[in-house]
């Protein structure tokens, strides 16, 4: 077993596993520890949405997982309303319909390219932090052992062990129980790519992988068992035809599982050198298909900061960003998969008709058709912006094509700072001292704007060119803020134990 690192990372589902390739790419050593003994073939997760695509794009992995998926580009609600992602500015204007398992295998794909070291049949057990690093215990084929690092993550999922080790609570409650799931073949497929509906008492959905299997959720509240009951397909079945009219002919599952959704999140997602990400931090109701995505967008936030510290960069409290961003995103996010449970599961029978009809003039009005898409597909999430800042700072930066024939994402793919400006203002020299952070970018048409870009691509500092009246902005100061001092010497890959 490994025993020295810079980082350990607990649990290498979707969130482990893109944060220990970032921390790899950025020359971090890190050992990846996961309980089971191999892959998982199964999927929880179906549903990426475009802002995770950026996420994936910017790893230059996004057309990979394409390929394999099935784009929807609009959910077609209950009683005829229809929500519109075609609009969405960004290259991915869909839901990708994919198996949680493939965005998995090309996240671990990347991060063993990358150098990342992933064992499986490895638990880890406890921690104990010291004011210059963390011992992580971790059984290993029957084997006790510990491995010494500057930092650990726990992406161990719902029953965190990171989590119970810290001592960290998990407050919140169950929203929902005995839901039922199934990986099944159908005689009669529906002829759209997300069917769905609510009576009010009971639910059904089916999607394609776009392999043969077809995903079903149903739900029916008058069918309650305790959730160690084991399901049948009957009881699938049944539930599916209250719900939708018909089971579409399903047969031989290669999986069922009945389980039930809490809302809960912990109160800090940082504690010293450790710190938690994903369903280790966040639980909530699987509507509207958050939770992957949410999980794999903590990663994205936490991995450049945690790189800066263990290389010996990052200014002063950048780590504690990570919470002050990503606690706020995941409590908007359990209240609106909260709200949509409500709205689409639990409605009440009497309330239906009513529910319906708003459901459906929301869909149609255009601003709140937009306001949906943009929350659903994670566009809309920003960052806050210090008093006074420009207003692009926080906000997620656009796909721009470049003045060398690259997109943004495709530049960002280095996992370095990108300082963007117009043709007329290049910027190389703003950037000397930052070359292994920062790379200078020409967009190839130009707002006026000089922008910072973080590797997470969203926009840290922003500022109008020079003009004969206004002083030329603060590259240098923003850069220092950002990315600390100039030519500091950062601590060489694999040289640090
Ligand atoms: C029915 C259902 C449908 C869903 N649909 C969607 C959807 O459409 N879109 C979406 O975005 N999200 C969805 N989700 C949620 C999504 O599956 C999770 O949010 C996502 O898997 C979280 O990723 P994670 O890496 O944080 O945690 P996990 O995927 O749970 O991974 C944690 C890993 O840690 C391992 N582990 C646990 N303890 C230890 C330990 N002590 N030592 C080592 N390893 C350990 C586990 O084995 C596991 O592999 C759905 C969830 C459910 C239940």
């Amino acid at each position: 077993m490994i025993s020295d690192v810079d980082v350990v990372i607990a649990g290498a589902g979707p969130t482990g596993l893109l944060l220990a390739g970032d921390l790899a790419r950025a020359g971090v050593s890190c050992a990846v520890f996961e309980r089971r003994p191999g892959r998982s073939g199964l999927t929880r997760a179906f549903a990426v949405h475009a802002r995770t695509l950026e996420q994936l794009d910017a790893r230059g992995v996004a057309d990979q997982l394409i390929a394999s998926g099935t784009p929807v580009p609009a959910l077609e609600l209950f009683a005829g309303a229809r929500l519109d992602f075609a609009r969405l500015p960004s290259r991915f204007p869909y839901v990708l319909v994919s198996p949680q398992y493939e965005t998995e295998r090309v996240l671990e794909e990347r991060a063993r390219h990358l150098g990342a070291h992933i064992s499986y049949g490895a638990q880890v057990t406890g921690l104990i932090q010291h004011p210059d690093g963390v011992e992580v215990t971790v059984r290993q084929d029957g084997q006790p052992g510990t491995v010494r690092a500057d930092y650990v993550v726990g992406a161990d999922g719902i029953h965190s062990t990171v989590r119970r080790a810290l001592g960290i609570p998990f407050p919140g409650k169950p929203v929902v129980r005995s839901v039922m799931l199934a990986d099944v073949l159908l005689t009669q497929p529906p002829p759209k790519a997300l069917t769905v509906n609510a009576t009010g008492d009971a639910f059904g959905l089916i999607t394609p992988f776009g392999d043969g299997w077809y995903r079903v959720i149903a739900w029916d509240a008058h069918n309650q068992p305790p959730e160690d009951q084991p399901v049948g397909l009957a009881e699938v079945s049944d539930a599916t035809r209250r719900a939708l009219g018909t089971d579409y002919g399903m047969h031989d599952p290669r999986w069922i599982s009945r389980f039930h959704s809490d809302e809960r999140q912990v109160p800090h997602y940082r504690e010293g050198r450790a710190l938690l990400a994903g369903d280790a931090a966040h639980a909530h109701s699987p509507a509207g298909g958050q939770g992957m995505n949410t999980s794999i967008q903590d990663a994205a936030n936490l991995g450049w900061k945690l790189a800066a510290a263990v290389r010996g960069w990052a200014p002063e409290r950048m780590l504690d960003t990570y919470e002050a961003e990503r606690h706020t995103v995941g409590r908007r996010v359990l209240r609106s998969s909260g709200a949509l449970l409500r709205i689409g599961l639990t409605c009440p029978t009497a309330l239906v008709p009513a529910r319906n009809a708003l459901v459906y003039a929301a869909t149609r009005i255009p601003m709140t058709a937009r306001f949906l898409a943009g929350a659903l597909s994670g566009l809309s999430i920003s960052y806050p912006a210090p008093h006074g800042a420009h207003p692009l700072t926080g906000r997620r930066v656009a796909d721009l094509p470049l003045a060398d024939g690259r997109r943004v994402y495709e530049a960002l793919r280095g996992g370095r700072f990108l300082l963007a400006s117009g043709p007329g203002a290049p910027l190389a020299e703003a950037t000397s001292g930052y070359d292994d952070r920062v790379e200078p970018v020409t967009v190839a048409r130009s707002s006026g704007t000089i922008a910072l870009i973080r590797p997470d691509a969203y926009i840290a500092w922003a500022g109008g060119h020079a003009t004969a009246d206004h002083r030329p902005p603060d590259v240098r100061g923003a850069l220092a803020r950002w990315c600390g001092s100039a030519g500091e010497s950062t601590v060489p890959a694999g040289q640090r134990h």
